[in-house]
């Protein structure tokens, strides 16, 4: 029994052997093949001596969650009359995120003044660079410093990628088509 109590607080990486399933049964972050329990993560043993359960607790952290006032890249998704539905996947310090956050973006954060409704400033697809305003998803965003807006858009008619043609303006370098948008200063000057 003393060998099972040092597994306790033991440094695991996956695929380390635990256990036999006759001393402990599989638990959080473990899995069993033939009879011996292993580590399906970095982590440390946590042993459960009245249930006879071993689990890992992860040592790796999760990734960092974008907080307040930070900015991020997110892609339009949805547009709806006043809210615009987005999946923030960056932030503008470097962290992505794997699995997409919802960003919120209300018509009266994309600029000052009226704005009749979204199809003035934004398009589905559209990548842009905004501002959150809380700590926790949905997440809220704002895009009405110069800096903030579309960073990346795709013409509407070809597909093709949108050169800024004036402070609100796209214009596809292959059609033609001319497009408005809330645009970033930084526009396609982005690195992801
Ligand atoms: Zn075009």
């Amino acid at each position: 029994m003393s060998r099972l109590k040092e597994l306790n607080g033991l440094g695991v990486v996956p695929g380390d052997t635990l256990c036999v399933i006759e001393e402990f049964l599989p638990g959080n972050w473990t899995y069993d093949y033939d009879n011996v329990v292993r580590a399906t993560v970095v982590g440390r043993v946590v042993t459960d001596l009245r249930f006879r359960v071993i689990n890992v607790k992860p040592t790796v952290k999760t990734p960092q969650l974008p907080s307040k006032g930070e900015v991020v890249y997110a892609v339009v998704t949805l547009l709806y009359d006043d809210v615009a539905i987005t999946k923030v996947s960056a932030s503008e310090s470097g962290r992505k995120y794997p699995n997409p956050f919802t960003g919120l973006l209300h018509i009266s954060q994309v600029q000052e003044g009226y704005i009749k409704n979204f199809y003035e400033v934004l398009a589905v697809g559209d990548v842009i660079k905004a501002k959150v305003l809380n700590n926790n998803t949905p997440y809220i965003l704002t895009i009405k410093e110069p800096k903030l807006g579309v960073v990346l858009a795709y013409c509407n008619v070809c597909g093709s990628l949108m050169k800024k043609h004036l402070t609100d303006t796209l214009k596809c370098s292959v059609c033609g088509n001319l497009e408005k948008r809330k645009l970033s200063i930084n526009y396609s000057n982005v690195r992801f």
